[in-house]
């Protein structure tokens, strides 16, 4: 393969993008950011000079992955009381998968045949705790005072009593209190919430590594599936090469650079090694310049490019 070497997009042309995209789509916030009042606005005054603070250089790599999707993972327990049990939806496939495509639903659903009682911790199964009966205060029975008169002049017996079992606890001396985490139901109930069982269908994933931390790696990744065609890299057909190549490609180098490409060979291989996945396009490696810039008003926003000179996307946390 010839030595490709692309011409990264300076920092004028990326923030004149940038400008005229804000200009579309945040112009309220442009206004505010930089205007000065009193005085026309323009987007003229916004220069790259005045509010470019650093920019960082750095490259990205990009492959395409078709994978067999696999089953989801993963389960959450539920447990709740026996009432509310049937406050629930419960789901069952009896072992038919479901196609995604007409599924409706939520990616996990509680399964019907995952209900399963649980005993209860706190009171052990029974549905109650006892205490001692507060009527006769464990004793059973109640105990009443008799009054006696004794003999001729009836003088009064002290301290005779009569007792008889005691009503409220029928004579056990304990009283039942409804176990306060079961209810008095003796038992918990869990139930599952499981991914539904899909059928395994073939999609197609975007793998992006990049030098410069971005949270726009996902949509960057995802831009560049549909939109591969139109943003300049340069390809390689497998890792060596581009270990090679990279950095007479680039026409610069650092560390996060080297970090980035070793990182994603190792993904690669990955992919390459695992049994559902295809790599499916050759391996892409682009500049990618990092502006980090400061408004007018001194708020802090960043700038992306990702592609050369002639083509290149640009993403932007400014609004
Ligand atoms: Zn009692
Ligand atoms: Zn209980």
């Amino acid at each position: 393969m010839p030595d490709v070497k692309v011409k990264t997009p300076n920092l004028d042309e990326i923030f004149e993008k940038w400008k005229t995209s804000a200009n579309r789509k945040h112009h309220k916030a442009l206004e505010a950011q930089f205007g000065t009042k009193g005085s026309v606005f323009s987007l003229d005054i916004i220069s790259a000079a005045e509010y470019v603070k650093n920019p960082v250089k750095g490259a990205a790599v990009y492959f395409s992955v078709k994978q067999t999707a696999k089953p989801g993972k993963g389960k959450d327990e539920i447990i709740v009381t026996g009432p509310r049990v049937s406050k629930e939806t419960y789901y069952t496939f009896k072992g038919k998968n479901v196609d995604k495509d007409n599924w409706k639903g939520a990616e996990r659903v509680p399964t019907l045949e995952s209900i399963a009682a649980v005993q209860c911790k706190t009171c052990k199964g029974k549905g109650y705790t006892e205490d001692n009966c507060r009527s006769c205060k464990g004793k059973g029975k109640v105990e009443d005072e008799l009054t006696v008169l004794e003999g001729e002049d009836m003088a009064k017996v002290k301290g005779k009593t009569f007792s008889y079992p005691c009503a409220i606890c029928y004579g056990s001396g304990k009283d039942r209190i409804p176990c306060k985490e079961c209810g008095g139901h003796q038992n918990l109930y869990k139930y599952e919430i499981l991914p539904v069982p899909f059928k395994s269908a073939v999609i197609g994933v975007p793998i992006l590594h990049s030098s410069v931390q971005t949270k726009y790696e996902k949509e960057i990744g995802k831009d560049l599936q549909d939109l591969i065609e139109s943003v300049e890299g340069i390809r390689f057909n497998n890792f060596k090469a581009l270990n090679e190549k990279a950095e007479g490609s680039l026409g610069y180098w650092n560390k996060d650079i080297k970090k980035t490409i070793s990182g994603a060979g190792s993904d690669f291989k990955k992919y390459e090694k695992d049994k559902n996945s295809k790599i499916t396009s050759q391996i892409y490696l682009f500049p990618m310049i990092l502006l980090e810039c400061m408004t007018k008003k001194n708020k802090k926003f960043e700038v992306y490019s990702i592609g050369s000179e002639t083509n290149f996307m640009i993403y932007s946390n400014f609004a």
